[in-house]
């Protein structure tokens, strides 16, 4: 299990090491152990073999004098004490090979016994060149020995040959027992620098592995891992140590650099979605990359969901698609409208930007929402002919009777007046129509100024409602005012006036002869609401909506005849509004109307 476990922590590096090591001392080991062993050995025979020629250089030394011609007893006795001394077996030989005496032998008896050794090879080699050596076993002992023969006189008269002997067994035995201490010896050496080796390889090893497991991580995106590496301050730092701090360096910059990117991506991810334009990005394969909030908003889809999928499949919108081809096809910005019918409803003006690269990468889809702008160009036109139409009325009219006066009626002492007094009248709405349209252009411009002052209520409607008497009276419509004497608004007095007097104007001019007109105001918390009442002929509902619209007329004809201009409630509207309050209606048909202003309250100055 621990080797399991060891073997899968360390990787190759360890393991090339930790051979190559192990093996290079096991050589060495080897080596030195078997030239060890050889020294050991051969200094070991040397050894021997010099204190056995010593032993026979002496002796022959001491026999060169008298040597003896035949074994005698005396002799024999002498070499076995000579030879027990030097613990050797010596062996007198003379120089035709008879033995002469032989520590080996118990008594001369068995010497003179003894077979001629001239033929023994250390014997002729020593006769030859005055030593020889020879390891062998000894016919006479039946052991195996050592010979070292030295001759005694000079070559060309040798006298004989002194031979010392030493049995080779216990030589044998002492070299196999240093063997086997050193064979032991090496064994523990090569145990130990197993050790060694396994502590340098892990030594090398260990950062190694560190360094390709934190490389690993910087490739999975753990940037802040920390190396167990002692890293030297010193400037001598080893490579290893010197690539963990560039890995460490590279790490932070790494973590540095991916929170930068991620920062910015979402510093982008909120501008874009932040963005009131759509934005989509489409790769040249027409797939979306991104698409921002808005637009999913317009477009109808949710973009979280849309990355991956065409636009044809997210959007189905063909006009779209034929953008996106035309900005890639001429590699240049391509511009075009795009109506959505996805709820709300609307128009967009499209900007295709091909992106970088031949062919483009893609494509950035602008949507910018015109609805408004197209509605506002609709309003315009619409205004243009409303106003052309106003305008033509009056003016057709006032040609007509110039014509007829030019053809004659000039002097018509009847029809002459009537129809100077035509072409004045219908000259007065021109005027009207022109004045009513420059005071709506200033208020929406914002070019009337507004000079907003507490008015007390009930004196102001008075005073408004007397330009009216003449005309009501004319009609026998009654006025009546209900105001609370301690009512004031806001307001600025010549707008109040202007809306009073449109409403009043109106209720007078639509209510039939013998109606009643009613002007209220009451508080109403922080506001106050005042309203316009009449007998008239009522305003069905589906007029409601519109009807404070410019030029918008429930009755054209009856409005026209009326000396109507058809701006009066735009006018009462935008000043209403102008001055902090709205308007309202109530109305049935048969029975009345209700116009109904509400206006922030103002303080009555104190009386007295
Ligand atoms: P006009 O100059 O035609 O009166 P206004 O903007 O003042 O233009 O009014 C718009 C239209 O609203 C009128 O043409 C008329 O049809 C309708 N209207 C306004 N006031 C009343 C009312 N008190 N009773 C019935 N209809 C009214």
């Amino acid at each position: 299990m621990e080797f399991n476990r060891q073997s899968r922590r360390h990787g190759g590096v360890f393991w090339r090491l930790f051979f190559a090591l192990v093996s290079l001392s096991a050589i060495a080991i080897a080596v030195l152990t078997w030239l060890f062993s050889n020294a050991y050995e051969d200094l070991l025979w040397r050894h021997v073999r010099d204190t056995l020629r010593a032993t026979a250089a002496a002796s022959g030394e001491l026999l060169a004098e008298q040597w003896p011609g035949q074994p005698s007893p005396i002799l024999q006795a002498n070499v076995a004490a000579a030879a027990d001394r030097a613990s050797v077996r010596l062996t007198l030989i003379s120089s035709d090979g008879r033995v002469l005496a032989d520590s080996g032998q118990e008594s001369v008896g068995p010497v003179r016994q003894m077979e001629n050794h001239g033929n023994r090879p250390e014997i002729v080699a020593a006769l030859r060149s005055g030593e020889g050596s020879a390891r062998r076993p000894s016919p006479t002992l039946a052991e195996r020995l050592l010979y070292v023969a030295v001759r005694v006189g000079d070559e060309q008269r040798p006298l004989g040959v002194v031979r010392a002997a030493a049995p080779l067994a216990p030589i044998e035995a002492e070299i196999i027992g240093v063997r086997r201490w050193l064979y032991a010896i090496s064994a523990l050496l090569a145990v130990a620098s197993a050790a060694i080796a396994y502590w340098i390889a892990r030594r090398v090893a260990d950062p190694v592995r560190e360094l390709s497991e934190a490389a690993r991580a910087l490739v999975g995106g753990e940037y802040g891992r920390r190396l167990a590496i002692a890293v030297p301050s010193h400037a001598d730092a080893d490579e290893v140590a010197a690539a963990a701090v560039a890995l460490h360096d590279i790490g932070k910059r790494l973590a540095r650099s991916e929170r930068q990117l991620r920062n910015t991506s979402q510093t982008q991810a909120t501008i874009l979605d932040c963005m009131t334009e759509s934005v989509i990005a489409v790769d040249s394969s027409e797939h979306i990359l991104f698409a921002n909030a808005a637009a999913g908003r317009s477009l109808g889809f949710d973009p979280a969901r849309v990355n991956g999928r065409t636009l044809l499949e997210a959007i189905r919108s063909h006009e779209l698609r034929d953008l996106l081809r035309q900005a890639i096809a001429g590699r240049k910005p391509a511009r075009g409208e795009l109506t959505s019918r996805v709820k709300p409803p609307g128009v967009f003006d499209v900007l295709a930007t091909p992106l970088a690269g031949d062919p483009p990468a893609g494509v950035v889809l602008v949507l910018r929402d015109i609805s408004e702008l197209k509605r506002l160009e609709r309003m315009r036109q619409q205004f243009i002919a409303n106003v052309s139409h106003e305008l033509k009325t009056p003016l057709s009219s006032i040609r007509a009777y110039a014509e007829t006066l030019r053809n004659g009626a000039a002097s018509d002492p009847v029809h002459g007046p009537r129809f100077l007094e035509r072409i004045d009248e219908q000259a007065g709405r021109l005027e009207e129509l022109i004045l009513d349209m420059l005071n709506l252009a200033r208020i929406e411009a914002g070019q009337t100024p507004l000079k907003l002052v507490d008015v007390p209520l009930a004196g102001f409607v008075k005073r408004c409602i007397a330009d009216f008497e003449t005309q009501a009276a004319a009609k026998q419509i009654s006025i009546s005012v209900a105001v609370e004497d301690a009512l004031a608004v806001h307001a600025d007095e010549k707008a109040l006036r202007q809306v009073l007097g449109n409403l009043v104007d109106n209720a007078v001019k639509y209510t039939p002869a013998g109606g009643r007109v009613a002007i209220r105001a009451c508080r109403d918390g922080e506001r106050v609401l005042l309203e316009v009442e009449d007998t008239g002929p009522g305003i069905p509902p589906a007029h409601h909506a519109r009807l404070f619209e410019r030029f918008y007329r429930v009755d054209n004809a009856r409005s026209r005849q009326l000396g109507g201009t058809g701006l009066g409630l735009a006018i009462v509207k935008h000043l209403t509004q102008a001055m902090g309050g709205s308007v309202a209606l109530e109305s049935q048909v048969g029975v009345g109307s209700v116009f109904m202003i509400c206006l922030p309250a103002g303080k009555l100055p104190p009386s007295g």
